[in-house]
C-alpha cells in the first residue's frame, strides 16, 4: 500500500529522505514529508541557512542537508502542505519531542495533555503541549510542539484536544 491508494504517507515511502538515527540523535532536525512532484518552493525560502533545497525545476521534490539544519522550526509555517515537522529525539529521558504545523482553533495551552496521532489519525497516546508559537509572521499557521515517547517521534504527527469533537 501506499499513499496514492489511501492518501496515507508511509514511513518506507520516504526511505532516503529522512534523517538518519545518528543526527537524530544529535538534536532537532527537520522531517520533510513531501513526495508528490508539484509544483511548489516555500520551503526553499524560507530556510535562511539553505538547508532545503529543490534540485532541477519547481515540480521536484525538496531535499534537505541535514547538517545545516539546526531544527529552528521556521519552515513549519512556510509549507501550503503542512508536510514539515521538526523532531528532537535527542533528550536523555524516554520522551522526545513533535513541532508540528497546527491549523484548529483554539490553539492549546501549554502544558495542555492532548492526544498524539499518527499519519493515520490514529491515536498514539497521550502527549503534553510544551509550546505555542503564533504570531504574525507565521500567518495563520502556528507551530505547536508536543512531548511523546522517544519512540513514536518518526510516528506523532498531529494531536487532538481532549475536548475537541473529533
Ligand atoms: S528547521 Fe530551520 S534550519 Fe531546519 S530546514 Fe527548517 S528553517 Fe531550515
Ligand atoms: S513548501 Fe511544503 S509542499 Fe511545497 S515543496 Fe516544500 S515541503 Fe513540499
Amino acid at each position: 500500500m501506499d499513499h496514492r491508494r489511501d492518501g496515507i504517507l508511509r514511513l518506507e515511502e520516504m526511505r532516503g529522505q529522512l534523517p538518519d538515527p545518528a543526527r537524530l540523535a544529535r538534536g532537532p532536525v527537520v522531517v520533510v514529508e513531501c513526495v508528490e512532484n508539484i509544483p511548489c518552493n516555500p520551503c526553499v525560502a524560507a530556510c535562511a541557512k539553505g538547508a532545503i533545497t529543490i534540485e532541477g525545476d519547481i515540480n521536484d521534490t525538496p531535499s534537505v542537508d541535514f547538517e545545516v539544519c539546526d531544527g529552528c522550526v521556521v519552515c513549519i509555517s512556510a509549507c501550503p502542505g503542512l508536510s514539515i515537522f521538526v523532531v528532537d529525539a535527542s533528550g536523555e529521558g524516554d520522551t522526545g519531542t513533535v513541532s508540528l504545523p497546527y491549523e484548529f482553533r483554539p490553539l492549546p495551552e501549554v502544558g495542555e495533555t492532548v492526544t498524539a496521532l499518527d499519519r493515520e489519525g490514529s491515536a498514539v497516546g497521550d502527549a503534553r503541549v510544551t509550546r505555542v508559537l503564533s504570531s504574525k509572521a507565521l500567518d495563520r499557521t502556528p507551530i505547536v510542539t508536543i512531548e511523546v515517547p522517544r519512540s513514536e517521534t518518526m510516528n506523532v504527527r498531529h494531536f487532538t484536544r481532549k475536548d475537541a469533537p473529533r
